[in-house]
This record gives C-alpha cells, structure tokens and sequence, in this order.
C-alpha cells in the first residue's frame, strides 16, 4: 500500500459545531454535508455532527443514506426535487426541500404525499443563480402557505458575498422588503456570514466549510475564528535525491537547483487530489518541520525540499495540509480554495477516522 492517508478528526469536527453554536447562539443547525460532506465521507462527517439540528445534501439518495445510517434529524434538499417523482423519495424518507423555482410549486401542489412537509422558499437576494425574484416571491409564499402538502414554510436567501466585511447590506435590504411582516422562521447565513454577518443569523444556519476548520473568508486564518482543521491528508517520502547546483527536478524541469539541495521524493500527486498547479514553494511539512515544495506536481508524486531537514528519510511523514500546514494555504498557493482542495481528494486515498 502506498503510505497516503486522509486522517479525519471527529473531535474537530465536534469542536467546530460547537463553535458555530458560539458564533449564532440563538440559531438551529443545518450542517452542509454535501459533496460527500465536502470531501470527508458524508458517514463519517455525520458522525462527528450527530449533535446538529438539521442536515444539508443535494441529493435524495445522500439524504437516504443518512436515514439508513439512522439519522432522524430534518434533512434538507438544498436544490429540492429536480423531477416530480422524486417527491415520493422525499415523502417516503420525511425529507425538507427548498423550491427555488415556480415548476417546483406545481410539483408540489400535484403530488400525493402521505404528510405535509417542511419547505423552505429560497429568495434570490442578487446572486442570480437560484431563487425566486422579489417580485414572484410573495406570491409563491402564499401558493405554498395555501397548499396542503405543506406544513411549515423557511424563508431562505442564499447570500453572493457573505465573505466580504458590507457585503449582504444590498441582499439584506432586498431580504427585509420582502421577508418583513412574514409570519415564517427564516434561514439565511452560509459560515461566512455565520462569522461575521450576524444580523443575518436569524432561526436556521446554515454552515458548511467551517465545521470542516478551513475558513470562508480569504484574509482570516481558520485558527483565529476558533476552527481546527478536520482533515489531515498524509503521506511519506518514499525515494531522497541529492541535486547539485543547476540540476532539476520532475516533469518540465521547473525548479533548477541555485546550491546542493536534498529532494525528498512524496507518495501523493494530482491522481489523489492534491493541486497539479500548486508551484514550488507551496507549504507542506516533513517529520514535523514546515519546508516547501520542488517542482511541478506529478500524478503519483510530488517533490519537497528537505535540505534543512537532517533526519528526513524514506519512510519520515509528510502532511500535505492538516494540522501544521493549513488547507487553505496549500490553496492561496495553488490558486484555489480550501473548499476546492477538500472536496477533490480521490477515492484512492484511504480514510481514517479517530476521535
Ligand atoms: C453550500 C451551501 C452552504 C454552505 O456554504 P459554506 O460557504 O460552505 O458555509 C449554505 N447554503 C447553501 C444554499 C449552499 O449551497
């Protein structure tokens, strides 16, 4: 077996809701567990989140999972049905769904289902991509409000720059005309928001990256907004090299030694996730210690400068992010974000969950 390995931490992951439940203390949770609960194993993520209030996903048969795996919490379709039989999926497995667009209402009101259902109307507040318009919006709140298959109705915005210090102020003004005076519980906050838009927090949050420890905002480390990385992705060194002065190293020879340095050769490239377009220099540590990268990303391998690491050998431990070397550096290096880098670790890296 190779040595790769992606270490989850289920104590992180309980650290991180609990800091949600800090940032938006009058809020229930839906923690976002979608894609693959951002790359961590959705069972395994929902493992250390089985205090949440509430789960996301996008698709039925994620929600199906979780109901098998013995989760009885509300679980959300945060795109809802995407065809009109999938509400049987949704009535069978007493699943939440957002309705985004007016066809859905339809489906809704056509469908035969055993029990009403909580739906949650999403509002587009100027992202553009999903959601009703200011001006259809309080129409579809009242087909809903009238339609029998419906037994408890959020109001939802999904927020464009949540990440940016004044950036809901246009999309809250556009929430409150159209949400004031509404008899309903709202659900507006991503984590960015979440973190530092707290007039958006209201009844339901709902958070994704930050239960995972990376962070949402691009200039706020994820340790000073209280979070601790979930995902460790280790690995080993498996071959050392010795360059001289004007050698290089790996695929199109983009680092050229400028004086002896020592290569350590590492079990892991793009084919387990890890960014091809990560450039020497990118963080990564050996045996403990910070150094950097040498050269471009292969598939199975990357290189890594241990010539200030004496006791570096075949077998020493290389974390690629994690605890030492946080994802969303690896990401700003590689042009990216953690969010990214999370979600696209492969099926060939094994996973190990501890705590
Ligand atoms: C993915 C998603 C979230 C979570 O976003 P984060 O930035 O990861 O917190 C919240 N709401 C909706 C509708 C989403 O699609």
């Amino acid at each position: 077996m190779r040595p790769i390995v992606a270490h989850l931490s289920l104590a992180a992951l309980r650290h991180n809701l609990a800091q949600v439940k800090r940032y938006a203390p009058a809020a229930k949770i839906i923690s976002v567990v979608k894609a693959n609960a951002y790359g961590h194993g959705l069972l395994n993520a929902a493992q250390g989140l089985s205090e949440t209030d509430a789960f996301a996903v996008l698709n039925p048969s994620e929600a199906i999972a979780l109901r098998e795996a013995g989760y009885t919490q509300p679980i959300l379709l945060l795109e809802g049905v995407f065809a009109p039989e999938q509400l049987l999926e949704v009535d069978r497995y007493r699943l939440d769904i957002v309705v985004h667009q007016v066809q859905q209402i339809a489906w809704l009101q056509q469908a035969a289902l055993s029990a009403p259902i909580r739906v949650f109307l999403k509002l587009d507040s100027g992202m553009h991509r999903l959601g009703l318009s200011p001006v259809e919006y309080p129409q579809a709140l009242a087909a809903l409000a009238a339609c029998a298959n419906v037994r408890e109705i959020v109001m939802m915005t999904h927020f464009a720059n949540a990440d940016i210090v004044d950036g809901v102020e246009q999309a809250m003004t556009t929430v409150e005309a159209v949400m004031a005076n509404q008899p309903y519980a709202r659900s507006l906050a991503n984590s960015a928001a979440v973190i530092q838009q707290p007039q958006t927090h209201a009844d339901w949050v709902r958070p994704g990256i930050m239960l995972y420890g990376a962070s949402p905002i691009a200039d706020q480390h994820a340790s000073m907004l209280g979070l601790k990385p979930v995902m460790t992705l280790q690995s080993a060194i498996i071959a050392l090299q010795s360059i001289q002065a004007g050698e290089s190293v790996g695929y199109g020879s983009l680092f050229t030694a400028d004086q002896p340095t020592k290569v350590g050769i590492v079990a892991c490239g793009y084919a387990d996730g890890y960014p091809r377009h990560a450039p020497t220099g990118t963080p990564i540590a050996v045996n403990g210690q910070l150094t950097r990268t040498l050269g471009r990303v292969s598939m199975d391998m990357l290189a890594v400068d241990v010539t200030d690491i004496p006791d570096a050998t075949v077998g020493s431990i290389v974390e690629l992010w994690g605890e030492q070397v946080p994802v969303d550096e690896v990401a700003q290096a590689a042009g990216t974000i953690g969010y990214e880098l999370l979600c696209a670790v492969t099926a060939r890296v094994p996973f190990k969950h501890y705590g």
